[in-house]
C-alpha cells in the first residue's frame, strides 16, 4: 500500500480537533455506541473539528457490510454525519504490519514464536483523562504484548493506534470499558514517538437494575427503537443525557443546535447511566407535541400504511385534525399511528381491559348513556360538528338526566375508542365525524 511509506507523525497538529467513532460491525449500532458516537459528533461540531467514522472490520467472522450499512444507516437516522471517507481498518493491515515492522527494527518489539511483541516501557504510564481525570498505570504490571500474530495479522489494540495516528485523531472518547488498553496503547504512541491525543472515557450504560445493558433490559439496538416509534430527535435527546448533564434541570433539546451549544466535556459524568425506558418514551411523548400535525403526517403513514390502512382514502383535513387531537397523549408514532386510525377508521372497536370492566360495572348506566347520546348527537348537524357545539350538547344531555358529565362522557369514549383514555370526548367525537360516531354508539349499545 502506497500509505505505508507516510511517515507517522502527528499530522493533525495544527488542523484542529479531530474525533472519530470506531464501531465494530459485528452487530446492530447498540445505543452504547450510538451515545458514543453523539459525544464525539456533539463535540467536533461545538468546536469546528472534525467527526470520523471508522469501520473496526479486522474479526471478517463476525464483521459483514449488513452490519456496516445499520450501522451508517443508524447514525444518519440520529441527524449524526460524518466528514471524509469512510476508513475501514481491515483495509489498512498491510499499514498496520509495516508499522510492526519499524518498531521491530528500532528495538521496541521483539519476535517471539513468529508473533511481534512490544516492549512495554517499565515505569509509570498516565494520562489526564478528560472526564476521569489523572489515570495512572504501572508499565511493570503490563506484560509485553503481541502486536503482530504469528499469521502477520495485527491486533486491536496496535490497529486502533496506527488508525488513529495517521487518521489525525486528537481526542479519543470512547466507553470506559477501554481504560485498561489506554496503557497498551499510550506505549505505542511512545514507541513510535508521536504526542499523545487527548483520552476521553464516557460512562458505561446500565438497565434499570443497575447491570451492564444487555438484551435482558429489553430492545438495545437503535433500529429497535426506530421500529418502536421513536422520534430520531428524541433519540438523540435521550443519549445525550446518557452520561451528560448539561448542568441545571435542562432536559429538552429539540434542537440539535441548541443541543452542540450545551454541549461540554466537563458535563460529561463519570458514573453509569441508567437507560430508562419510561423515560425515553415520556421525552419521544414531549418531542411528538413539538411537531406539527403535518409534519407528523409523513412519519405515520408508512405505519399506517402497513397496517392496511390507507391514508389516501381519507380528506386531509380529517387525518390532520386526528393526529392534532391524539398527539398530547401518545408517547410514540406507532400510538399516534393506531389512535389516528381507531378515529378515522370503521369496523368493530375491542375493549380493552379496562373498558371492558367499566361496562361490566353497570352495563345498564352504558346501556342508557350511549344510546341517549346517540339520540342527542344525531340531531347535531354537520356544519354544527365542531367541538364546542359538541360539548354544548351533551352536557345539556347530563343535566336533564340529572347526573355529572363524565357519567356521560366515559360511556361514549369506550364506545368510540374501546378505551378509557382519551383527548376530551367532544375533540373525540369531532375527529371521529358524525356517520362513525352515530355507528359506534348503536354497536356499544348492542
Ligand atoms: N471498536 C472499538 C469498540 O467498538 C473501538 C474502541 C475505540 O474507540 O478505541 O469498542
Amino acid at each position: 500500500m502506497s500509505e505505508s511509506n507516510v511517515p507517522l507523525s502527528r499530522q493533525g497538529e495544527g488542523s484542529g480537533v479531530r474525533l472519530r467513532f470506531a464501531p465494530s460491525p459485528t452487530g446492530y449500532l447498540h445505543v452504547g455506541g450510538a451515545r458514543t458516537a453523539l459525544f464525539n459528533w456533539l463535540y467536533a461540531r461545538r468546536v469546528g473539528g472534525a467527526f470520523l467514522l471508522r469501520i473496526e472490520d479486522t474479526d471478517k467472522a463476525r464483521s459483514s457490510d449488513e452490519h456496516t450499512q445499520v450501522i451508517l444507516d443508524g447514525l444518519t437516522w440520529l441527524g449524526l454525519d460524518w466528514d471524509e471517507d469512510v476508513v475501514f481498518q481491515g483495509a489498512r493491515v498491510e499499514r498496520h504490519r509495516d508499522v510492526a515492522d519499524q518498531l521491530l527494527a528500532a528495538g521496541h518489539a521483539y519476535a517471539e514464536e513468529g508473533a511481534v511483541r512490544l516492549r512495554m516501557p517499565q515505569g509509570e504510564i498516565a494520562w489526564d483523562d478528560t472526564v476521569h481525570g489523572p489515570i495512572s498505570f504501572q508499565g511493570v504490571d503490563v506484560k509485553d504484548w503481541i502486536i503482530l500474530r504469528s499469521d502477520r495479522t495485527p491486533t486491536y489494540n496496535f490497529s486502533v493506534v496506527v488508525d488513529d495516528i495517521d487518521m489525525k485523531v486528537t481526542q479519543v472518547m470512547r466507553g470506559d470499558d477501554h481504560i485498561s488498553n489506554t496503557p497498551k496503547q499510550i506505549a505505542v504512541y511512545r514507541a513510535l514517538g508521536v504526542p499523545l491525543p487527548a483520552f476521553g472515557h464516557v460512562p458505561m450504560i446500565h438497565g434499570m437494575d443497575g447491570k451492564k445493558l444487555s438484551k435482558r433490559h429489553g430492545a438495545t439496538a437503535v433500529g429497535d427503537y426506530q421500529q418502536l416509534g421513536i422520534l430520531p430527535a428524541a433519540m438523540r435527546n435521550f443519549l445525550a443525557l446518557l452520561g451528560w448533564s448539561p448542568g441545571g434541570d435542562r432536559e429538552l433539546f429539540y434542537d440539535i443546535k441548541e443541543m452542540t451549544e450545551a454541549f461540554t466535556l466537563e458535563g460529561i459524568q463519570r458514573k453509569a447511566a441508567i437507560f430508562d425506558t419510561k423515560k425515553l418514551e415520556w421525552m419521544n411523548g414531549q418531542h411528538l407535541t413539538q411537531l406539527a400535525p403535518a409534519e407528523l403526517l409523513p412519519i405515520i403513514t408508512p405505519i399506517l400504511t402497513s397496517q392496511g390502512f390507507d391514508p389516501a382514502a381519507y380528506d386531509g383535513e380529517r387525518i390532520l385534525r386526528a393526529i392534532q387531537v391524539v398527539r398530547e397523549r401518545s408517547r410514540t408514532t406507532l400510538e399516534v399511528a393506531r389512535q389516528v386510525a381507531v378515529r378515522l377508521g370503521s369496523g368493530a372497536i375491542e375493549n380493552d381491559p379496562k373498558a371492558a370492566e367499566a361496562i361490566a360495572k353497570d352495563p345498564a348506566a352504558f346501556k342508557t348513556a350511549t344510546e341517549s347520546a346517540a339520540r342527542r348527537l344525531a340531531g347535531v348537524p354537520e356544519d354544527k360538528w365542531e367541538p364546542t357545539q359538541l360539548e354544548a350538547e351533551l352536557r345539556a344531555l347530563a343535566e336533564s338526566f340529572g347526573i355529572p358529565a363524565g357519567k356521560v362522557f366515559q360511556p361514549i369514549r369506550i364506545a368510540l375508542t374501546g378505551g378509557t383514555v382519551s383527548e376530551p370526548v367532544h375533540d373525540l367525537i369531532w375527529a371521529v365525524g358524525k356517520t362513525e360516531t352515530l355507528s359506534r354508539l348503536k354497536a356499544a349499545t348492542g
